[in-house]
């Protein structure tokens, strides 16, 4: 499998550790507020790595944080901690909040369709493993403490500090970092290690340390808990774009500086959602799309998903809901074809000796051996896509061209589809959704306006579906008889 190492900037051969095997960390949500559907792009684009090299064969090893601890407001490393701005919020303890929204997070996860990791750990529960990194940090040199702040690495220090987001990148950081830096920084880009909890007050989470009470710097965690589980040198690191110039740099420069390793030898990131109005989508920015309010909206889950697959995940996503309800008409037309194949509807033209040339085939670039059966070229087109960093829509356009292909029996298609949705995970065998979801009294309207069609009093029924629409349920007459849909926005 190629992939894009951030690293090197280029495309390169996967090539692990162990033949066969690949550990991948990927950072996990900071649970002091619901995910955003942004957050849910970076955490698809893994689950469709993850699938993607299961598929292709390898033994995958996931681990995922979750950060319930010690990410500041400021990058800077100042300001509030996040858990505890969430708990004044919401007048709840810092704990509470933790649990409630990393179960909501998981049921978001879930609902779009990404398998568990193998590991999920809280950074919690390594308050000991952070301590030891930080004190073998110190043991060599890299610390100093800035009293009543806190432990802080210098950067300084560490030679290739700025490696993996670029030198310019970090000068830059340098030049902004200035106006609001911490005055007993030794430099801008420096980071806690440890900080100290504000003489005299309490804090809801904090812990004793050989330098005196308090609580872990963020990256640290993500160092502590990926050595713990993977190793002092992981395959793959995976994130979002924002995670590079700070985030991961200092990942890598603490870890690195304490094991003398390379602490990843793939760094990989998603590119962010962004929408027209905002820009960015952000937690901290207020106003923020959540799947559960897709869900509330009548979307299915998966047409998110399916949303996401439709770019490539090093290429930004503008989210619109004109964008998503298209994405809910195609999953649902390839759903729609996938169902006809099961019930042994796709046979609607004699078989043929071949196939005309695929449009997944044209778009592969790398030759790929003489496939046995035109199912097999798909397949084989399949893989490929994925081989090619990731290539999901590729991998979705094959897809299609199986479902749409009838000069293909309907058994090897059928068969080719369900080996392709165990990586893009759209349930496409699944039942159409019942109408059933619908409050009952909005469900009671749409009834009564089938029923006052049928009798043909299209007054009364056009009455009906001004209601509706004011309730924000569209319903359109198709050759299928009435249909209904929530409206989005
Ligand atoms: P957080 O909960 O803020 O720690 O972020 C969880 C994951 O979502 C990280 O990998 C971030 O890099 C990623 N992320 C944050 N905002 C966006 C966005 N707008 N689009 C895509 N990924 C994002
Ligand atoms: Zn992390």
């Amino acid at each position: 499998m190629k992939i894009y190492n951030t690293l090197t900037r280029r495309k390169e051969e996967f090539r692990p550790i162990k033949e066969g095997e690949a550990g991948i960390y990927t950072c996990g949500p900071t649970v002091y507020n619901y995910a955003h559907i942004g957050n849910m792009r970076t955490f698809i684009t893994e689950d469709l790595q993850v699938r993607a090299l299961r598929f292709l064969g390898w033994k995958v090893r996931r681990v995922m944080n979750i950060t319930d601890v010690g990410h500041l407001v400021s990058d800077a490393d100042t300001g509030e901690d996040k858990m505890e701005q969430g708990a004044r919020r919401e007048g709840k303890s810092a704990w509470d909040i933790a649990r409630f929204y990393t179960d909501a997070f998981f049921k978001d996860f879930k609902a779009l369709n990404c398998a568990d990791p193998d590991v999920v750990c809280k950074a919690t529960d390594y308050i000991k493993e952070m301590i030891d990194l930080g004190l073998t940090l110190e043991k060599k040199g890299y610390t100093y403490v800035i009293p009543g702040d806190g432990v802080y690495f210098d950067t300084a220090r560490f030679p290739d500090y700025g490696k993996l987001a670029g030198k310019r990148h970090i000068e830059g950081i340098q030049e902004g970092a200035r106006i609001e830096a911490n005055e007993g920084k030794r430099n801008p880009t420096d980071f806690a290690v440890w900080k100290f909890s504000a003489p005299g007050g309490k804090r809801q989470m904090e812990w004793d340390s050989p330098w005196g009470k308090g609580f872990p710097g963020w990256h640290m965690e993500c160092s502590a808990m990926a050595m713990k589980h993977l190793g002092e040198t992981i395959d793959m690191h995976w994130g979002g774009e924002d995670h590079v110039a700070i985030h991961h740099t200092n990942e890598i420069a603490q870890s690195e500086a304490a094991t003398g390793k390379p602490f990843a030898n793939y760094w990989l990131h998603a590119r962010f959602l962004v929408t027209g109005d905002t820009g960015k989508m952000s937690k901290s920015s207020g106003e923020f799309l959540t799947t559960g309010l897709l869900i509330k909206k009548g979307y299915d889950p998966l047409a998110y998903r399916y949303y996401c697959l439709l770019t490539h995940y090093r290429k930004q996503l503008e989210f619109t809901w004109e964008g998503l309800d298209a994405a809910a008409r195609g999953l649902e037309r390839l759903r729609e074809a996938a169902r006809r194949l099961a019930a042994g509807e796709g046979d609607t033209m004699p078989e043929q000796g071949g196939i005309v040339r695929s449009r997944c085939r044209e778009l592969c670039d790398r030759p790929h051996g003489v496939p046995s059966s035109p199912a097999a070229k798909y397949l084989a087109d399949f893989k490929a896509a994925l081989e090619d960093d990731l290539n999901i829509p590729q991998a979705l356009a094959c897809a299609w061209e199986a479902a749409r292909n009838e000069a293909l029996p309907a058994g090897e298609r059928l068969a080719f589809l369900k080996e392709a949705d165990k990586v893009l995970g759209l349930d496409l065998f699944a039942a159409p959704k019942a109408e059933a979801d619908l409050e009952p009294e909005l469900m009671a309207l749409v009834e009564a306006r089938a029923a006052a069609r049928k009798a043909k009093d299209f007054k009364r029924s056009d009455e009906l579906r001004a209601e509706l629409a004011a309730k924000g349920v569209l319903v359109e007459d198709t050759s299928g008889g009435q249909k209904w849909k929530r409206k989005a926005g």
